[in-house]
């Protein structure tokens, strides 16, 4: 017989898992208020080009369709990958941009009790995801020099570990690891542990001595590479990255991928910015200049600036961070600040980094005064 509980007069709630009780939030970089002054969102690695003709005009056609599910295989941009990559279809998986791949990949290797190592600080939704499947978050202090410290990083792990981040160039420090380094650390780590080379700004890095996570999917059988449309391809809104993996790997993202996440949008506005890889390596090649000459008038100005291999700037702030924060948003200026870290200064528009230049000085300005 099924006992019906009676409504109690305060009301029961239902227990949530204990993996969410001390998960960090992730921030999304803040909006542009909207207000008289020009604002400008420096905040989330966006690309600050609108999209292409072309790929708006796949997008607006697109949606015609939008009554009917996405393909779940997503054929077509599979082969592309494949071909674009010289790899088997069958490496190529899919996810809603690259953090969602990351996701399926933790959830495929690593539960309860397990442990997944990355260098810290590093993209912040690393401990979140691996939080939320149960596993053991191992932090790596990044070097003084603000790079992933890969000698350490090999000797964090443990029995326990099933996962190795390594973020290149690093988000939020744009410090790239080396084809020698990675080597090194490749040898070090045991086999039987996956190593996630998650290359969300690769399109950016011009030093001639860093790692391609292709080359080491080609070489080691553990290796795993995360790309997304997000930050060149100018994506972000649409939400599509993806995964290179043994095929094993790949048939297990997929198997823990949500049914039909990557919209048909997003999928056709992939394919026809692979159709625009000229265009996209002209906008690409700007934002490069630009993030070089925001380094050198940073430098200039006085802040000790590492050099950065992605499509922001990293400015080690500590302590005063926040306040420094306030001189950015007060200048229009929106950046992502990390409390007690930093603050990172994603690479805008000309006029945009003009202004983030400004503010850098006068942030520079109030620290010296405060000294
Ligand atoms: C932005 C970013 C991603 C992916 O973003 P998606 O929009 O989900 O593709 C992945 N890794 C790092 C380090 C990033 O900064």
């Amino acid at each position: 017989m099924t006992t019906i509980r009676p409504h109690a007069s305060t009301v029961e709630r239902v227990p949530l898992r204990s993996a969410l009780h001390d998960l960090p939030a992730y921030k999304p970089g803040k909006a542009a208020p909207v207000s008289g002054t020009t604002q400008y969102k420096l905040s989330s690695n966006e690309n600050p080009y609108p999209p292409l003709p072309s790929v708006r005009d796949v997008v607006a056609e697109a949606a015609a369709g939008i009554n009917l599910y996405p393909d779940m295989a997503c054929t077509e941009i599979t082969e592309a990958i494949a071909k674009r990559w010289d790899v088997p279809a069958a490496s190529v998986s899919f996810g809603a941009g690259s953090v969602e791949v990351a996701s399926q990949i933790i959830r495929a290797v690593a539960g309860e009790g397990d442990e997944v190592i990355f260098a810290w600080r590093s993209f912040e939704a690393y401990p979140i995801l691996t939080g939320l499947a149960g596993a053991k978050a191992v932090h790596v202090p990044l070097t003084a020099d603000e790079r992933h410290d890969l000698p350490a990083m090999a000797a964090a792990v443990t029995e326990r570990t099933r996962l190795i981040f390594v973020c290149t160039p690093n988000n939020p420090t744009g410090t790239s690891v080396t084809a020698d380094e990675l080597h090194a650390f490749m040898t070090a780590v045991p086999q039987d542990v996956l190593v996630v080379i998650d290359e969300a700004y690769v399109h950016f890095n011009v030093d001639a001595a860093a790692a391609h996570g292709i080359d080491f999917f080609r070489t080691y059988p553990n290796v795993v590479v995360l790309h997304t449309f997000s930050k060149a391809y100018g994506l972000a809104g649409l939400r599509i990255g993806y995964a290179i993996a043994p095929d094993y790997i790949s048939a297990a993202l997929r198997a823990v991928a949500i049914p039909f996440g990557v919209s048909a949008l997003a999928q056709k506005a992939a394919l026809a910015s692979l159709d625009a890889e000229d265009e996209i390596e002209a906008r690409i090649t700007s934002l490069v200049t630009e993030r070089e000459k925001l380094h050198a008038e940073l430098l200039s100005i006085g802040w000790d600036v590492c050099p950065s291999e992605a499509n922001f700037v990293w400015l080690r702030t500590g302590e005063a961070t926040q306040e420094l924060e306030t001189i950015f948003t007060e200048a229009g200026v929106i950046v992502r600040a990390y409390p007690g870290d930093g603050i990172r200064i994603s690479v805008g528009t000309p006029e945009a980094n003009r202004q983030a230049v400004q503010a850098a000085k006068a942030a520079f300005n109030r620290l010296a005064a405060e000294r």
